[in-house]
């Protein structure tokens, strides 16, 4: 059996999360999921339609929003009661961060960034995972009674695999310690766009586009497409854009339909965000930037004056 840890926002289930349940349900049919905070009661039906037999939800008066050492807290709970051949969770950094922490809890390793997990009943589980942003596989051994694993973002695609699901609340044991770190306020940002992980098309920016008001033309684009709006970390350094849309290995790791991207080199941290989008269109002064390589179609120009004209011929075409 393996136990899958299920992030979500306030009740809404993050996406990737279902990847991680879908690459759980190629290792065992048992997949049980555990959920923390009240809000996640929502989650329990898409968790069940993606082939989780159980939801155990961790409620508890002090987990009102992410708190990530609790939420291992519950989880070494569940690995005592269930004894799980592993845990496994989407490798965002909300995943990341609980995995570690329930390997500390567990004096147990943990593979971060995995692409293929082989259980083995001796406890010596194979993996492989990537290093260096996702230029190297590395395969591996880890020597554990139960795996911990996180699964890099879009190497599985989710799907559906309905299960009858029961869920079941249980109250963890917390030290006051547990919930030492935790959101307690939100400001700014989640403005109710949509989001870089879920979106389609993704219109995204770099040191080329120059300032943040040169980033008018890119917002539009994205408004037009249905999408949203991405960064380089140049970009994020500067103050241009919020870190939220920072595309890359320190990023968000995206796999859109369409990925534009204007006035980004393409350094290998970039790329490690980016390569999963279906199709990739560069525009770039520089010819032989390395975007070139990875790009499906490029444009050859200055985006200041590439990018008004797409949105006017994109305009155009909605009429
Ligand atoms: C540990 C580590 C982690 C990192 N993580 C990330 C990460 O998550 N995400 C990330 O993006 N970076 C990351 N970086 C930084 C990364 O190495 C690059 O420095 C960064 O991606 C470069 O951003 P850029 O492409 O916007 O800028 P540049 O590399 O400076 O490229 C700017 C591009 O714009 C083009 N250009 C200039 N003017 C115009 C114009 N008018 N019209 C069209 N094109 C134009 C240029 O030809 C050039 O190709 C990381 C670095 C390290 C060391």
């Amino acid at each position: 059996m393996i136990v899958v840890y299920a992030d979500h926002d306030l009740g809404i289930l993050d996406p990737l999360s279902l990847q991680a349940v879908t690459a759980a349900k190629a290792l065992d049919a048992d997949v049980q999921v555990l959920v923390v905070g009240a809000d996640g009661r929502s989650t329990a039906d898409e968790l069940g339609a993606h082939g989780a037999t159980v939801v155990h939800l961790a409620v508890h008066d002090a987990l009102t929003d992410y708190t990530p050492l609790a939420a291992a807290r519950a989880a070494q709970q569940l690995v005592t009661e269930l004894s799980p051949q592993a845990v496994i969770s989407a490798g965002t950094p909300r995943g990341n961060e609980v995995l570690a922490h329930l390997g500390a809890l567990l004096d147990a390793p943990m593979s971060a960034d995995t692409v293929s997990i082989t259980l083995s009943a001796s406890g010596d589980h194979e993996v492989v995972r990537n290093r260096w942003g996702g230029n190297l596989l590395e395969t591996a051994i880890v020597h554990a009674p139960v795996l911990l694993a996180t699964i890099a973002p879009h190497t599985v695609t989710a799907v559906e695999s309905p299960e009858s699901v029961t869920m079941r609340e249980f109250t963890p044991a917390l030290d006051p310690i547990d919930t030492a770190v935790r959101v307690i306020d939100r400001t700014g940002g989640g403005g109710g766009g949509i989001g870089l992980a879920d979106a389609r098309v993704i219109v995204s920016g770099g040191r080329g586009v120059g300032s943040a008001e040169g980033f008018e033309s890119l917002d539009q684009l994205a408004e037009l497409l249905g999408g949203a709006v991405g960064c380089s970390r140049v970009v994020t350094s500067a103050g241009w854009r919020p870190h939220s849309e920072q595309v890359g290995q320190t990023g968000t790791k995206v796999a859109p339909d369409l990925y534009i991207a204007c006035g980004i080199s393409g350094a290998t941290q970039h790329i490690a965000g980016c390569r999963s989008a279906k199709t990739i269109i560069a525009i770039n002064t520089d010819k032989d930037a390395p975007i070139m390589g990875f790009a499906h179609y490029a444009v050859i120009g200055d985006l200041h004056s590439v990018m008004p004209a797409l949105v006017e011929a994109t305009r155009a075409a909605k009429g």
